[in-house]
């Protein structure tokens, strides 16, 4: 037998609030390095005017973003400091990498680039090119929004998967952070290879 509701009311999940909440109010932190944050702050004024989704409230502190955008290439230097602020922000949280050389290293395949900064954070989306267009941002953030939208949960059940599990990190003596691989991903891992 169907409910009338009273004009006004609308029921759903604590979670599905949760997490409409969350996407609508992405506040991201701009760690760009090179040409590629040129197009990051394209996207950010006002011809494509990010603000239109909601995540256009860059933050320069870390304690303040949810939203990690790695733009440009980062040299085995920056590392640490790209780790330090990933840790320093407060979960929930994601990361989107921007273009060839955040994702891949690029044309740079030398010992001082990170070859993929996905060896050391968990990335969320990926977006190709070189640079990417701002449109490819802003595609990349919806499909951010779909993905918390389906996933998150007020209990923080998403942050039990395996990427998840590679957050936990430790520091060694260098100040470098290494992963703490779980057992699930390290036979994931070790087929592939
Ligand atoms: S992907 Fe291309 S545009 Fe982006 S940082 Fe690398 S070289 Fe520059």
């Amino acid at each position: 037998m169907a409910v009338e509701l009273p004009e006004g009311v609308v029921l759903s999940r604590l979670d599905a609030l949760a997490n409409w909440c969350r996407k609508n109010s992405l506040w991201p932190m701009p760690f760009a390095t090179a040409c590629c944050g040129i197009e990051l702050m394209a996207t950010a004024a006002s011809r494509y005017d990010l603000a239109r989704f909601g995540a256009e409230v860059f933050r320069f502190s870390p304690r303040q973003a949810d939203l990690m955008i790695v733009a440009g290439r980062v040299v085995m230097k920056m590392l640490p400091v790209l780790q330090r602020i990933w840790l320093q922000m407060p979960e929930p949280k994601w990361c989107i990498s921007m273009g060839a050389c955040a994702s891949t290293g690029g044309v740079f395949d030398t010992y001082a680039v990170v070859q993929g900064i996905d060896r050391f954070l968990p990335v969320d989306m990926y977006i190709p090119g070189c640079p990417p267009r701002p449109e490819q941002l802003i595609q990349a953030v919806l499909d951010l929004q779909e993905k918390i939208q389906a996933e998150g949960t007020l209990s923080g059940r998403e942050f039990q998967r395996p990427w998840a599990q590679v957050r936990r990190r430790v520091f060694d003596p260098q100040g470098l952070v290494q992963l703490e691989v779980p057992p699930a991903l390290r036979s994931e891992q070790a087929s592939r290879n």
